[in-house]
């Protein structure tokens, strides 16, 4: 057998322990971080964020046809403001992650978010798909992205949500090499944690995402794909509710995240503001960005005790 044929992947029923292991530690959910009470004695933290992606998710599958960016103009041109003025009426703070593309393309947009008190942080270039990247391509593009939004708003994002959730083997490293606060790509429980790196620490704050929280999921379709959403706005909203509720009972984060593409659509957006007056009608509720979230579960990394660690963290060192 030519010795090259060694070095050939096994099959993973194959895999030592070693290997299936090793993947698995490489980037794992430590710590939970969930303070016994939130900022202002809240018992529950909400959390929204939009991805302000606009066009550049046709742009980074190199589709350019004036029909298709036409659908993500939408999203900044009746989307976002629509968005911005509900969240002013109901005084609610948010965090807008914005490929630097889009911020690019309407740097008013991008300025405004911070202006009103809102969080602007880092989701990519272009909407890239780091999961095809080598590694310095990621790093230069998610250096880049951290660099144009700061010039952009003249505020440095703490925060970082890898376009579409990619989490390549080479982005935490990356994450952490440019001193991110915290990310939000990642789904490994309902409340906030510390990244564990092949058993260490990291010190950087997870703040977990899910497809259920997601509205993409439930509305976008694909025109030529056999796929159609059938979900009712209404219903969807329903599954969040349940969400919240269910945060509030355990006194941990609700968080979401939604499209002003997606969700800025009339019929749409009157879930957004059913969902809002649902939690407007509990006590003891902290309305906070991912940034000012990231900040009071950081207060759990200070705590040294060994009070609460996830009920699966790793026992190894
Ligand atoms: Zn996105």
């Amino acid at each position: 057998m030519p010795s090259e044929d060694l070095d050939l992947p096994a099959e993973s029923w194959q895999w030592p322990e070693s290997t299936w292991r090793g993947h698995v530690d490489s980037v794992r959910a430590g710590r939970r971080l969930t303070p016994d009470r939130w900022p202002g004695g809240a018992r529950v933290a909400v959390a929204l964020s939009f991805d302000s992606d606009h066009e550049t998710i046709p742009l980074r599958d190199g589709e350019t046809s004036p029909g298709r960016l036409a659908q993500g103009e939408y999203g900044a041109r009746a989307g976002a403001p629509r968005i911005l003025d509900l969240l002013a009426r109901y005084s609610v703070p948010a965090t807008f992650f914005m490929p630097a593309v889009s911020a690019l393309l309407h740097p008013e947009e991008a300025r405004s978010y911070t202006r009103d008190g809102h969080e602007l942080a880092v989701h990519g270039w272009i909407h890239e798909r780091n999961m095809l990247l080598g590694r310095d391509d990621e790093r230069e593009l998610t250096a880049r992205a951290l660099d144009t939004l700061t010039t952009l708003t003249g505020q440095r994002p703490v925060g970082i949500r890898t376009p579409s959730w990619d989490f390549s083997e080479s982005t935490l490293d990356i994450m952490l090499d440019l001193g991110f606060a915290y990310d939000s790509s990642l789904m490994a429980d309902d409340e906030p944690y510390e990244i564990v790196a092949h058993g260490r620490p990291t010190g950087l704050v997870e703040i977990p995402v899910d497809w259920i929280r997601d509205d993409a999921p439930y509305f976008t379709m694909d025109r030529y794909g056999s796929v159609r959403p059938h979900s009712r706005p209404r219903d969807v909203g329903e599954i969040w509710r349940d969400e919240f509720d269910a945060a509030y009972r355990d006194g941990g984060v609700f968080q979401l995240t939604l499209h002003p593409h997606v969700i800025g659509h009339r019929s749409r957006l009157v879930v957004l503001r059913e969902l809002l007056d649902h939690i407007g009608s509990h006590r003891d509720v902290w309305f906070a960005t991912h940034a000012q979230l990231c900040d009071a579960a950081r207060t759990c990394l200070d705590d040294t005790s060994p009070s609460s660690p996830a009920p699966d963290a790793p026992e190894h060192p």
